[in-house]
């Protein structure tokens, strides 16, 4: 049985793909540690909000709005409605409770606490005992160069919908980014490390960008969980921006774009791939999905390390 032997499993994660993936995963084992992006991170309304930290810790914790895949379930938006009125119009929906996590992170930076140690706190709070580790300290933020211009992507994807062409995109700041001590460390330490099916332009690329994380990678067994299915992204806008990188839009063009220090991928079911691969069904669509895939990830590690 797979699932009595305990690996130490480090996943590389952004906030919708993997999250799922993450909450079957902790049926299994709740142990683990994710490497998360932080270049779509933004200051909203004097707070600083980390999307995709708090999408793994809301999926974790099973809070997260499953509909939409950020925020919280049954949240309420009081506040939001009334800086509306006040003129304050924040583009972005924010929940009261969502919004209080960010109210903490913020009050927990400005008095001199690391990321890593605000979000240990934040996960800490919801319960949590995978270790939730931010790619690095620096602030790195996410633009795509559209026919109009640069734009930041939460403009390109929240406000624009992700409607204008994309020709490139770039992480600034990330030059000066270096792994955190933590996260390099759990890297270092695990039996092997997931990249989930997460965008690998949006929320991989900026983790790779950071200084000392392909070296890690190098050394390590690496698996990758394919997050485009028969030529398709599931949901959001990978398609696009694999394309801007001149990328295939394809389980293979994701293989491709890691094969430096990829071991495996798991593909769909009948998805071409010229690299390693084992293939099953890796659409999540239910909780039963989420668990499924994340057994058949336990077998793959397992035949790996045997
Ligand atoms: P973001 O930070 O919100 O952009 O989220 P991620 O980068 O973590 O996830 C987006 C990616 O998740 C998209 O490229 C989707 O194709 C992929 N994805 C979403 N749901 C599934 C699923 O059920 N199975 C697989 N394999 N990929 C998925």
């Amino acid at each position: 049985m797979v699932e009595d032997k305990n690996y130490d499993l480090c996943f590389i994660s952004g906030g919708t793909g993997t999250p799922k993936l993450l909450r079957g995963y902790s049926v299994l084992n709740p142990y683990f540690s994710v490497v998360v992006n932080v270049a779509e991170d933004i200051w909203i309304s004097g707070n600083k909000l980390c999307p995709d930290i708090d999408s793994v810790i809301y999926a974790i914790a099973g809070v997260i709005d499953d509909e939409k895949w950020w925020g919280v379930k049954g949240d309420t938006f009081v506040t939001h409605e009334r800086l509306k009125e006040l003129g304050f119009d924040e583009g972005l929906m924010i929940g009261d409770t969502d919004r209080a996590t960010h109210i903490a992170r913020s009050e927990l930076l400005r008095k001199g606490y690391t990321l890593t140690q605000a979000t240990r706190i934040v996960k800490n709070s919801f319960q949590v005992k995978a270790e939730i580790l931010p790619a690095c300290e620096e602030e790195v933020k996410t633009y795509v160069k559209t026919p109009e211009g640069w734009m930041h992507f939460q403009e390109f994807w929240v406000l624009r919908k992700g409607e204008p062409e994309v020709e490139d995109v770039e992480f600034r700041g990330v030059e000066k980014a270096v792994i955190t001590e933590d996260a390099g460390r759990a890297m270092e330490n695990s039996d092997a490390v997931v990249i989930g099916p997460s965008n690998p332009v949006t929320s991989i690329l900026p983790i790779l960008e950071v200084k000392g994380v392909r070296k890690l990678l190098k050394d390590r067994v690496v698996i990758a969980v394919s997050p485009i299915v028969k030529g398709k992204p599931v949901s959001g806008p990978a398609a696009k921006l694999m394309k801007a990188k001149g990328l295939e839009v394809s389980a293979n063009g994701v293989a491709e774009f890691y094969s430096d220090f990829l071991d495996l991928i798991v593909v769909h079911s009948g998805d071409r791939c010229s690299y390693r691969h084992e293939e099953t069904n890796i659409l999540m669509k239910s909780r039963e999905d989420e668990v499924r895939l994340a057994k058949f990830l336990l077998g793959v590690v397992e035949k790996l390390l045997r």
